[in-house]
């Protein structure tokens, strides 16, 4: 695929621009939202390009699950685990996605409502 046509998230993941890194490994990388929705507010995406949850096969699992132990070990780090935090997935368009290359949503720092707008 040309770099002009290949999703922000993975020319982020290639370092084609720039982001506000805070975890890299081999299979993902987390850095902060754009547009933060609170005090703290990351984004945790797999380096492979999977467009949404239905994206996902069979192989993918342990990388999806990998993404939540990269979350929780993150949140820790900074002592979200003490107040909470949520994570979201906005899958397709009711749900508001923006950026079809899965990611989760870790956000903190203030109360949420819900049931979410
Ligand atoms: P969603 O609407 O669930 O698809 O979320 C996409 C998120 O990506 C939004 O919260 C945007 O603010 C964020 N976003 C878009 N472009 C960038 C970027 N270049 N760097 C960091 N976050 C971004
Ligand atoms: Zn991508």
């Amino acid at each position: 695929m040309d770099l002009d046509q290949k999703c922000i998230f993975c020319k982020i993941i290639e370092k084609k621009i720039p982001a506000r890194i805070v975890h890299e490994d081999e299979h993902s990388l987390a850095f902060e939202d754009l547009n933060p929705q609170a005090p703290i507010h990351m984004l945790i995406v797999p380096k492979k390009h999977i467009a949404d949850i239905h994206g996902i096969t069979v192989a993918d699992r342990e990388i999806i699950g990998h993404l939540f132990f990269v979350a929780k070990t993150i949140a820790a780090q900074k002592g979200l685990d003490k107040s909470g935090y949520r994570m979201v997935i906005n899958n397709g368009r009711d749900a508001g996605q923006t950026v079809f290359h899965i990611h989760l949503h870790l956000l903190s720092g203030r109360p949420f409502a819900w049931p979410p707008g």
